[in-house]
């Protein structure tokens, strides 16, 4: 199945979970063997290519792609979680939202210094997610060789946000 041919496994509802937003849900795409593999399979194509020491997922669809992302690459997987989710010690980033805002978390013997990691979500928005993410790895004294995203959401400025960094996405919806 071609990356093109996945988006028809995409789902779109409108007012959800507050008026005006189109939320893009991925369960059609979860259900489905064969889209949700080709999905993975394209993602980790394109994470490969920057050749990452480890893939960090985001809380908590990102935990859907990045984690077999890493099994079917062989990597490390380091997940960022919401605020006080994680046991260990543990480094903080406040961040603004498509709607709302929030705090991300990193265990701080996550990523070893230098590593290159590769950051996983579902859907890029705003940025505002990927970009705090980003930060943490940072803050670890780690590098991001990436960022890969099942869908990307055109005209909210994600891709302008992450300038700096490579950012993969395997489908946009305007
Ligand atoms: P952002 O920080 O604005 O890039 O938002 C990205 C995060 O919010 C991702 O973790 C997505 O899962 C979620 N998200 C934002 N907007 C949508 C949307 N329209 N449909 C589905 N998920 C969304």
């Amino acid at each position: 199945m071609r990356p093109v041919e996945l988006q028809r496994y995409i789902r779109t509802i409108p007012d959800f979970p507050r008026p005006g937003i189109l939320f893009r849900d991925i369960t059609p795409l979860l259900g489905n063997a064969a889209a949700f593999r080709a999905a993975i399979d394209a993602m980790a194509a394109a994470a490969e290519a920057v050749r990452p020491g480890a893939i960090v997922g985001i809380e908590s669809r990102g935990f859907l792609f990045g984690a077999p992302l890493a099994d079917r690459l062989g990597l490390p997987f380091v997940p960022i979680r919401k605020e006080g989710k994680l046991p260990a010690a543990r480094l903080t980033v406040e961040y603004a939202l498509e709607y709302g805002e929030s705090r991300l978390d990193i265990h701080q013997d996550a990523l070893e210094p230098g590593t290159a990691a590769y950051i996983v979500d579902d859907v890029l928005a705003t940025g505002g997610t990927a970009l705090a993410a980003a930060k943490l790895v940072e803050l670890l004294g780690a590098n991001v060789a990436g960022a890969g995203f099942l869908i990307e959401l055109a005209g909210l400025g994600g891709r302008e946000r992450l300038a700096g960094y490579r950012v993969d996405t395997l489908m946009t919806f305007e």
